[in-house]
C-alpha cells in the first residue's frame, strides 16, 4: 500500500519551550490522540490547539507518552483528568512519571534538573499508565500506530510508527534543529549502551517521515535525511576511532 501523503494535515504541533507534543487527529475527523503532554505553558496551548479542531477534550481517545521525562510527562496528570482519556506508555516510565526513577552515574543530573524542574513548575500530581505497551503492539489510532521499543535514553522509551503513512513518531532518539542534529546527551540518557541498538532498530525500519519530539519544521522527510546524515557521521567516527588504534 502507498503511503498516504496527507499525513501533516492530521498532526497539530504543539510548542512547548523545549520539546514539541503531538494532536494525531483521527482519519474520520471526529477525536484525536495526544502524542506526549509538554511541561509547563502546554496545557493552555493544547485546549486551543484542540478548540481549533472542533474538538472537546472527550474527543481526546488516548494520551501516548514517548517517555516520561517532564518535559514529556509533565502534564500529564492535567491531561487525564481533562480528558479522562486513558494513558499508553512503557511500564518502564511509571517511575519517571512518578519522579522517582533511580538515576545513577552522570545521568544522575537528569534526576536533580528533573526536581528542580518540578519543585519550579509545581509538578507532582500522579498519574498512572493505564495501558502499558510494549514492542510491536498495534495500537488502534490514526489508522494504526505500531509501538517500537526504543531503549536508551530511558529504559521504556517508543516510538510510534504509523504504516498507513509511513511515519515514525521518534520521541527524544534524536533532535533536529536546522543549527544541530544529536542524539541527547549523556546527563539524559538512563541506558547510554542500548542507543546504538535503538539508532539501528529505527534505521532498519525505513519509514520515509520522521518526527521527533524536539524540532524546529513539521518536515518528516527532512527529519528522515538528518537522522540519516547523523548516523554516517557516527559511522564515519566509528571508522576514525578504529583507525587510529591500528
Ligand atoms: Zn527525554
Ligand atoms: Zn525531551
Amino acid at each position: 500500500m502507498a503511503a498516504d501523503e496527507n499525513w501533516r494535515a492530521r498532526v497539530r504541533t504543539i510548542r512547548g519551550v523545549m520539546g514539541v507534543c503531538h494532536l494525531l487527529v483521527e482519519p474520520d475527523g471526529r477525536g484525536a490522540v495526544l502524542l506526549d503532554t509538554g511541561l509547563v505553558g502546554e496545557p493552555w496551548f493544547i485546549r486551543r490547539a484542540l478548540a481549533r479542531l472542533g474538538l472537546g477534550p472527550r474527543d481526546v481517545r488516548a494520551i501516548l507518552l514517548t517517555h516520561g521525562h517532564l518535559d514529556h510527562a509533565g502534564n500529564v496528570a492535567w491531561a487525564k483528568a481533562w480528558t479522562d482519556a486513558p494513558i499508553y506508555a512503557h511500564a518502564a516510565e511509571q517511575a519517571h512519571v512518578d519522579g522517582t526513577f533511580p538515576y545513577r552515574g552522570v545521568n544522575r543530573w537528569c534526576g536533580r534538573l528533573e526536581r528542580a524542574g518540578r519543585a519550579l513548575l509545581g509538578v507532582g500530581a500522579p498519574a498512572k499508565i493505564d495501558v502499558t505497551i510494549a514492542d510491536g503492539d498495534e495500537l488502534p489510532f490514526w489508522g494504526g500506530l505500531r509501538v517500537v521499543h526504543l531503549p536508551g535514553h530511558t529504559l521504556g522509551h517508543c516510538g510510534f510508527y504509523s504504516a498507513r503513512h509511513d511515519v515514525l513518531f521518534s520521541g527524544d532518539l534524536f533532535a533536529s534543529y536546522f543549527f544541530k542534529v544529536h542524539i541527547p546527551p549523556p546527563i539524559l540518557n538512563s541506558a547510554p549502551e542500548l542507543i546504538p541498538g535503538s539508532l539501528e532498530k529505527a534505521r532498519a525500519l525505513g519509514a520515509r517521515f520522521i518526527v521527533p519530539q524536539h524540532y524546529d519544521v513539521l518536515d518528516g522527510e527532512l527529519h528522515r535525511r538528518r537522522f540519516e546524515v547523523l548516523l554516517a557521521r557516527r559511522a564515519r567516527r566509528r571508522v576514525e576511532r578504529n583507525e587510529a588504534r591500528v
